[in-house]
Parts: structure tokens; sequence; C-alpha cells
């Protein structure tokens, strides 16, 4: 770098590339420069930013097509018989749809898990519970120290992909009461007779 004069250095500008006299670390010939270099970086970034957000949207909705074409192929939520022992897609897999990518870890896990569906009735409610677990008779006796209805257990299914909770819970949300607990209808009773028919 050349130096002219105390404090003055030959710069070539940044932003238009003439030359000019400026201070050692100047990169701008004029405020005129600077000030349109900075809007030029923005612009440069808002529109990266515009990219990736499109991008995402883009995958997001190839994940959402994908997913309606899985759900399509699946068996039918009110066929019980059809659930015991079946591991739905990991695509199904709430993370999968989120900004990530599930790991590994994660589609292993979702391809572990097994647990018990049970229904658990409270007769004089007429309203029944819609629930996993490990242990759905401590379930049921904790449900009970609880609760100031009789309830009984009118249904389990073992060997149930967690998934499958979920998918009841929305498949019966028109009659769902609060939490997991549902209006008894005929729809229900029809279920928990299928699958007390097939754990028969
Ligand atoms: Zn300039």
């Amino acid at each position: 770098m050349n130096k002219i004069s105390p404090g003055a250095y030959r710069r070539i500008c940044w932003h238009c590339g003439e030359p000019f006299l400026g201070r050692k670390n100047a990169v701008y010939c004029s405020k005129k420069c600077r000030e349109s270099d900075v809007k030029l970086r923005l612009k440069e970034i808002r529109a990266t930013t515009r990219k990736k957000r499109a991008a995402r949207q883009a995958k997001l909705q190839a994940d959402r097509e994908d997913i309606e074409e899985i759900l399509l192929g699946m068996p039918s939520i009110l066929d019980p018989s059809k659930w015991i022992g079946y591991t739905p897609p990991p695509m199904l897999c709430s993370a999968w749809s989120g900004n990530y990518l599930p790991d590994e870890w994660r589609v292993e896990r979702w391809l572990r898990k097994k647990t018990n569906l049970y229904v658990i009735f409270a007769r004089s409610a007429a309203r029944a519970k819609i629930g996993i677990s490990i242990e759905p008779d401590k379930r049921l006796s904790k449900l009970k120290s609880t609760s100031p209805v009789d309830l009984e257990m009118l249904a389990v299914l073992p060997d149930i992909h967690p998934y499958y909770e979920g998918a009841l819970h929305k498949e019966f949300s028109d009659v769902r009461h609060h939490g997991e607990w549902f209006d008894m209808c005929p729809k229900l009773q029809s279920l928990v007779e299928k699958i007390n028919g097939c754990t028969a």
C-alpha cells in the first residue's frame, strides 16, 4: 500500500472499484458507496434466506405428499387385528416433518416402540379412555384410585405401536370429551368388540 501523506493511502473501493485516497483500513471511497454496498449485501442475504425458506417449504410439501401416500397404504384404523405387531413407517414420526430430519437413533427408537392399547370405561359417565400403557392393569388401578366413578377395563390390545393411540384419538375426535376421554358411541363400541374379537 502506497503511503501518500501521513494517514492517506491509495485504496480501491470495494463497491465501485475506483481508486481513492483514504485511511489504512478504509474500504469505501464514499459514504454513498458504503451505504449502497451494505444495501447490496442485505439484499443478497435476504435472497439467500428466501431461497432457503422456499427449499424447506418444497421439502415439507413433498414430505406431506409422501405421508399422504403412506397413510393411504396403511391398515384401517378401525381394524385392530391388523395393528397387532404392525410398525408404521418412520416417516410418520412427528419429528420427520419438522425442520430437521430424524436421525438414525430416532428412527430406530420408532421402530422398537411397542406397548398395549387399552380402553377403560366409566360406565356411569358413558365415557371411555383410549390410552396406551406397558402395564394396562396397573394403569387401571391407578386411575381407579383417583376417579370418583367406577372404572372398568373394556379391552386391551397387545403389541401395539404407540402411533395407533394418536391415530385413534384423531379418528374419534368428534366424540372427544377432554384429554383421552371420549363419549361412548356405536363406532367406539364396535371397535371394542373388534379388539376383544381378535384377542379372545
Ligand atoms: Zn466507491
